[in-house]
């Protein structure tokens, strides 16, 4: 296995060693294949199109939505920006979304969220045309991904479903363990889970024992937005453990601790003061069978799977005029 795109070893001080799943190099391989559908697309003069809306100026979500519009460019599919104002009522924001599911140059729309507290974000996503829905937010997606006939599903948990097939992580009767049960991603990770025939616990902030939920399951996925509250004690010997989770710490006595067998990532945290964490302690590295990276892992993945469902949406939406390329995963 470790000879397989994007996974390295990480063996520490007692010997045992977690693959590290690499997220970029998976991403780089969908990337690869993304381009063959996109050039196929062109010969047939359509070049699919991402609009992205971005509420305010909210800095996180400011650079997400420019790491999302940076892939298009990279790719050579066309991006639109479109940039309300905080203060834009739930009226105003439905109008752009009705403008954008009528323009047909643009195939695919992402409303970043979070959306201001007066702005009714449901009934947002619930206009955004289901086939224009490269988020998968979409009831009519997500019961599709329901009843097992997905269509556009949601990005993160489309990433880690790539990143366990992709690095021949077993899943057909597993014991899988989902840390989360949000709309964006613990539900439809379940779903998915399940449909590739995993077996599936699904936790949240309420469940009792949930250490000993997870010490059972082979694959842990953890998205909770806890900094590294899954410690190497969650972990049955030789699991996959993937981290959803994205956390900035900023307090040097929490670095310390969490750092403090990464001498490199402490060194780092000191010079910037912050660093970005995932919902894994580090130290799982010491017990996991594979795990991914924070930063590094899920991330580039979710925008890979925007990309490749903003194609997936060009070619599905435009019909017969779209070429159908094969490759191993479509
Ligand atoms: P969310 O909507 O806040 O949901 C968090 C979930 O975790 C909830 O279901 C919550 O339970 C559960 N939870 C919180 N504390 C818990 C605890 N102590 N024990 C057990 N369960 C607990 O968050 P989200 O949007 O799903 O995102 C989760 C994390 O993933 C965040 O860190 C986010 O930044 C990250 N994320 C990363 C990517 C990526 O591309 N890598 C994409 C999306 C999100 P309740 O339902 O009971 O409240």
């Amino acid at each position: 296995m470790i000879a397989r795109l994007g996974i390295s070893e990480r063996r520490n001080e007692d010997g045992l060693a977690a693959h590290i799943l690499n997220g970029n190099a998976i991403r780089d391989q969908i990337y690869g294949e993304l381009r063959d559908k996109i050039a196929a697309l062109a010969a047939a003069g359509i070049r699919p199109g991402l609009a992205a809306v971005l509420v305010g100026d909210d800095p996180a979500s400011t650079i997400y939505v420019k790491n999302k519009i940076a892939a298009c460019g990279k790719l050579g599919l066309a991006s639109f920006h479109v940039t309300p104002p905080a203060t834009v009522t739930t009226a105003e924001l439905l109008a752009i979304v009705n403008d954008l599911n009528c323009r047909d140059e643009v195939d695919g729309i992402l409303v970043q969220l979070p959306l201001p507290a007066q702005v009714d974000s449901k009934k947002i996503l619930e206009a955004v045309d289901p086939s224009k829905d490269v988020d998968g937010f979409h009831p009519l997606n997500v019961g599709r991904l329901v009843s097992g006939r997905p269509e556009l599903v949601a990005c993160t948990p489309a990433g880690v479903m790539e990143i366990l097939k992709r690095s021949d992580i077993p899943i057909e009767g597993a014991n899988a363990a989902v840390l989360g049960r949000s709309d964006i991603v613990g539900k439809p990770m379940a779903l998915l889970l399940i449909h590739a025939n995993a077996t599936v616990t699904v936790c949240h902030s309420k469940t009792r024992e949930l250490k000993a939920t997870t010490a059972r399951a082979d694959i842990v996925v953890a998205a909770m937005g806890r900094a590294g509250m899954v410690t190497p004690d969650y972990i049955r010997p030789g699991a996959t453990v993937i981290d959803v989770g994205i956390n900035r710490i900023t307090d040097a006595a929490q670095a310390e601790k969490f750092f403090a067998n990464f001498p490199e990532r402490l060194a780092e945290f000191r010079a910037k003061g912050t660093a970005l964490v995932g919902d894994v302690h580090p130290d799982v590295a010491s017990v996991a069978g594979a795990l991914t990276p924070v930063p590094g892992g899920v991330g580039p993945l979710t925008i890979a799977m925007l990309m490749s469902n903003t194609v997936k949406a060009a070619r599905l939406r435009r019909g017969a005029r779209a070429p159908t390329v094969a490759t191993s995963q479509s």
